[in-house]
């Protein structure tokens, strides 16, 4: 079965940077899974999948662009600590969540000081390329409450 619209898709993924320094993988667990078509991914990483089959590896290459766009100067803001969601001990270079009107949002932390800390509001991967190595693990028809929800549920997908 080929990877095609509405299909739920289930695969490995290693991510580097373009310096060639692991971001992420999906290889400790069970996998990614997503539905096909529904901009669960990244538009070019999906379009990379588009008529793929179980058992495909396959390497993909992503500009910044393509990606999380151009790091954007001026984004280096002061927030009071207690605004934080942080695992462990604050340490500069750390990704952490900071709690505001929209709700969480992620930056990198910068500088810590003792009430506040200077974060980088740039995606962490922002001016960065993407290099994905891929395997394709299962791809099959999504169920009709998956398509209505527009996600994939289950092992690697949505648990709700
Ligand atoms: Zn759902």
């Amino acid at each position: 079965m080929q990877i095609e619209h509405n299909k739920a898709v289930t695969f490995h993924y290693t991510l580097r940077d373009d310096g060639g320094v692991q971001v992420e993988t999906s290889r400790a667990g069970s996998g990614q899974a997503y539905l096909h078509g529904h901009r669960n991914l990244l538009p070019a990483l999906e379009s990379a999948l588009e008529g793929r089959v179980a058992g495909d590896s396959f390497t993909v290459t992503l500009s910044s662009d393509q990606a999380y766009g151009p790091r954007r100067e001026g984004s280096i803001q002061r927030v009071p600590i207690k605004q934080l969601s942080a695992p462990g001990k604050l340490t500069p270079g750390m990704v952490v969540g900071i709690r505001g009107e929209g709700g969480m949002r992620r930056a990198v932390l910068v500088k810590v000081g003792k009430f506040n800390v200077d974060v980088d509001l740039n995606h962490p991967l922002a001016g960065r390329g993407l290099v994905f190595d891929i395997e394709v693990i299962a791809v099959r028809d999504a169920t009709a409450e998956e398509l209505a929800h527009g996600h994939v549920h289950g092992a690697g997908g949505h648990q709700h």
